[in-house]
Parts: structure tokens; C-alpha cells; sequence
């Protein structure tokens, strides 16, 4: 399809919409329609459920944590202009549950950009506690952490992306680290949470994904890959690499290597943050995460006084998901 084509598609879809309240970028428009192969009236229906569930749930009060709110942030983050690097910490404000459920993880940062200026979202999967994580966590509790951190990655890191591109920036580019997998995290309670958080994004944050990069994969991996490919659309499984032990070259074509950890092949430390470039509980490199009483047990990712706040306090609210702002 030609850039002209596209354009056009867009055009005719937004013409579809003249009665939505919300004024949308072209390149959120696109994202629908590429999600639905380019058919205008299928792209309109999940873009008006997409409008359904975020005025239902609120999702655009959902708190997000910028330097100038100093929330807590919800998972790692380094690079970035508009949040100062920091870690995940047992802060007042953030939830029990978010912090029951990094103690099972291995490790996850939203860590610089590639070269295409897309943020990257960095996991260390095969660190991850898998069948004491589908005990200890209810699936509402992990979506409820996920969209927090949804919320955070577009509202916050994808503008402060596109500010540094010069353009607009809607995609991460991830990396599952496989080192550490066995089979004792072939667990399907703990898959199920993989489902979740894959139509939780299908449905309602279509095509922010760039590129996937599945790294160190064991041959266990294939049966877990089996099971998991089954829930993916066919335009996320064709941007997944999964990749050996041979994943430096593919990394450094993707990212610079000062903007790439060292264990991955690049030449980034981080050597000023505890836990370096990915903090994990699991390896223990990072400050452990001991909640206490104020941080409440609740399904959302902050506690209640502060999602409620969100509703009226455009500071905690942060930016607005939907952008008018031109980058170029
Ligand atoms: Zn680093």
C-alpha cells in the first residue's frame, strides 16, 4: 500500500468518526486500522470499544508517575527525559500487589531506545518464578499493574520518545531474556497471565508494538511457544525474532550499543542505578521490595487515594493518552 493509500484510509476512517469527543492523531488511527488489516468499518468498531473501555474503567485518570508529580514509578526506567532514572521501590502510594508480584519476577526495565527512537522494554523472562507467581497473584491484580504501566509507557515515555525523535514515536521495542529458563516455568496458571496482558493489548493498545526480540531461548521454549502463539494475532507473531544464543548481532542492527545492556551484548551499565541497567528481585541486585502499610491491597497499580486523586488532579493524571501534539 502506498503512503497515499494509507492517508486515505485514515481520512475515510475519521470521517466515520465525527461523533467522538476525543481528537485523535492520524497515527493512532493508523494503528487500528493496520490491526484490522486495513478494513475501515472492522478498525471503527475496535477503536469505539477501545473509547468504551477507557471511559468505563476511567483509564485516562489512571495516575502517571513524570518528574514533576514524583510519583513512584512501577517498573525501571532509564533514558528518559521527562522521569528521572529510578527503580521500583516499596514507595507509599504503590500497591501491595505490585509489589508481591516483581518479588516473583526476574527483572524488567524500560530501558533507552533504538534507532528507530522507540523506547525498549527489557525482561529477564527466564529469571521469573513462574509457578509461585500464579499463586501468589490474582490475574486481576497483574492486568491492573499492566495497564498502570501501559498508561505510563504512552502517556509519558512514548512523548518524551517522539520529543527526541522529532516525530511521532506509538511503538516499543521488547526483549524477553530467556538465560535462567528451565521447565519448571512451563506452568499454565502462569501463562494464562500472558494471555491476559496479550488481549488487554490486542483489543484496546493495537500496533504499539516495533520489533520482538525472544533471546537465549532454550528448547523448552518451543512448547511454551506453542501454547502462547495460539493467542497472538498473526501481525504480532510476525514482529516476534526468536533468537539463540547468536542474539548480539540481531540486538546491535535494532540498538546502539551504549543504549544496550552489557549482558545483552551491548555496552551499557548503568552503573549508577542500584540493580544496574534490569533490577531483579529473583537475582537479588536490587534493593528488596517489603510493602508495608501504605501500600494498600488493591487490584490497581497505585493505592485508592491516589487513583482517586487521578480523576480531579490533572498533575497525578499526567499527560492525556490521546495526542494533538505535532512532533516534526
Ligand atoms: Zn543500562
Amino acid at each position: 500500500m502506498t503512503p497515499e493509500e494509507r492517508a486515505e484510509k485514515v481520512k475515510r476512517l475519521r470521517q466515520e468518526l465525527v461523533d467522538i469527543k476525543y481528537h485523535v492523531t492520524d497515527e493512532y488511527l493508523e494503528q487500528f486500522l493496520i490491526a484490522r488489516s486495513w478494513n475501515i468499518a472492522n478498525a471503527k468498531e475496535q477503536l469505539l470499544r477501545t473509547f468504551e473501555w477507557r471511559e468505563t474503567n476511567r483509564i485516562g485518570d489512571h495516575p502517571v508517575a513524570t518528574g514533576e508529580n514524583k510519583l513512584p514509578v512501577l517498573y525501571a526506567v532509564r533514558g528518559y527525559q521527562s522521569v528521572p532514572d529510578s527503580n521500583l521501590e516499596a514507595r507509599p502510594g504503590v500497591s501491595e500487589s505490585v509489589l508481591r508480584i516483581n518479588k516473583y519476577m526476574g527483572g524488567a526495565c524500560l530501558h533507552k531506545t533504538d534507532k528507530e527512537g522507540c523506547p525498549v522494554y527489557i525482561e529477564r523472562l527466564g529469571y521469573h518464578r513462574a509457578k509461585e507467581l500464579a499463586k501468589n497473584a490474582k490475574v486481576e491484580e497483574v492486568q491492573g499493574y499492566h495497564i498502570g504501566c501501559n498508561e505510563f509507557l504512552h502517556r509519558v515515555v512514548m512523548k518524551d520518545c517522539s520529543k527526541a525523535a522529532g516525530r511521532h514515536i506509538n511503538r516499543e521495542t521488547v526483549i524477553f531474556d530467556c538465560t535462567g529458563m528451565g521447565w519448571y516455568q512451563l506452568h499454565m496458571p502462569a501463562l494464562y497471565f500472558i494471555k491476559a496482558i496479550a488481549d488487554c493489548d490486542q483489543k484496546y493498545y493495537p500496533e504499539t508494538l516495533n520489533k520482538f526480540f525472544l533471546v537465549n531461548a532454550p528448547s523448552a521454549f518451543v512448547y511454551v511457544w506453542k501454547i502462547v502463539k495460539a493467542w497472538l494475532d498473526p501481525g504480532t507473531i510476525a514482529k516476534i525474532q526468536i533468537i539463540g544464543s547468536d542474539f548480539k548481532e540481531p540486538l546491535l542492527k535494532q540498538i546502539a550499543p551504549e543504549n544496550l545492556p552489557a549482558f545483552l551484548g551491548g555496552e551499557c551499565t548503568c552503573d549508577h542505578m542500584d540493580g544496574n541497567c534490569v533490577p531483579s528481585q529473583v537475582l537479588k541486585n536490587a534493593k528488596p521490595l517489603v510493602p508495608n502499610e501504605k501500600n494498600e491491597k488493591v487490584d490497581t497499580a497505585y493505592n485508592a487515594d491516589i487513583m482517586e486523586q487521578g480523576k480531579t488532579s490533572d498533575i497525578i493524571r499526567g499527560p492525556s493518552f490521546y495526542g494533538r501534539e505535532k512532533y516534526t
